[in-house]
């Protein structure tokens, strides 16, 4: 049986990063259908069997431990783990996007979205001491990434445009269909209005290209979720 919905726009998959889209666009005003292919009771995706510890800078929790960040530290950091070649200019555009915009775009977004935090923020789990790790930013979520995906869920019911959601589980995408270029693909160009984020956009571009917006930790599954929904609700 073929069913027909129609929205402004389709997220595919109910992780961190489609219910972050989402809400950006229900902010937008647009009309969203969500499809996932598991359950309802695992709505969420793999936030909520993760640990819950997000990659912060230059935090109130930081502060109260006298620890001392910076942008420019943690970008250092960053650079050092990540060994960039030269041809990396996308991985090191994301780097320096992420960690300039986790304060405002991922930290304050989560806190005013009622999302807290432990006191005490931990060493990621890469070792103490090798360079790249030079305080500690790993900001683990009171009740862990379970309560930050339930937080998240419950912000999209609570949605004063909550009616402009549609979600459907059980409905597995297996293929993006192409009319009259409003969506296509295969030749690489970009596919105006499609993004991919969050886990699905892979390390250093992933599998849409240009439009992908790399998400591979809980941090930049919210930013990259985000800024998706933002581009789509403003129309780019
Ligand atoms: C055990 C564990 C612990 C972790 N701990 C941490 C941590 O402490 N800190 C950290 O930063 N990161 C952690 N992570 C990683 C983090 O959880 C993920 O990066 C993040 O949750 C991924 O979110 P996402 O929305 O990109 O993808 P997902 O959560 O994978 O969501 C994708 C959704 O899309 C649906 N879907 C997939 N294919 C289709 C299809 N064809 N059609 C329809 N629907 C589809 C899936 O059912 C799923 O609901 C952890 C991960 C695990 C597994």
């Amino acid at each position: 049986m073929v069913r027909t919905y129609r929205s402004d726009a389709i997220v595919i998959g109910g992780g961190l990063a489609g219910i972050c889209a989402a809400l950006e666009l229900l902010d937008g005003g647009k009309s969203v259908t969500l499809l996932d292919r598991d359950t309802e009771e695992n709505f969420g995706g793999l936030a909520r069997e993760s640990f819950g510890g997000i990659f912060l800078v230059d935090t109130p929790e930081q502060r109260r431990s006298r620890i001392n960040d910076s942008p420019q530290s943690a970008l250092a950091d960053w650079h050092a783990f990540a060994r960039f070649g030269p041809d990396d200019h996308w991985p090191k555009a994301w780097a320096e996007a992420y960690i300039y915009r986790c304060k405002d775009d991922v930290s304050r977004w989560l806190r005013e979205r009622g999302i807290s935090f432990f006191p005490v923020p931990h060493w990621i789990e890469r070792g103490l001491y090798t360079p790249g790790n030079s305080v500690p930013r790993f900001h683990m979520v009171w009740g862990t990434g379970r309560e930050l995906a339930l937080q998240l869920i419950r912000r999209l019911e609570a949605h004063p445009n909550r009616k402009r959601l549609t979600s459907h589980f059980g409905h597995r995408v297996d293929r993006l269909a192409t009319r009259a270029g409003a969506v296509s693909g295969c030749d690489g160009n970009p596919i105006a209005g499609l993004y991919a984020a969050g886990e699905a956009a892979g390390f250093g571009g992933g599998m849409h290209g240009l439009r992908a917006l790399e998400g591979s930790f809980l941090g930049g599954c919210i930013l990259s979720g985000r800024i998706a929904g933002q581009a789509i609700a403003a129309g780019q």
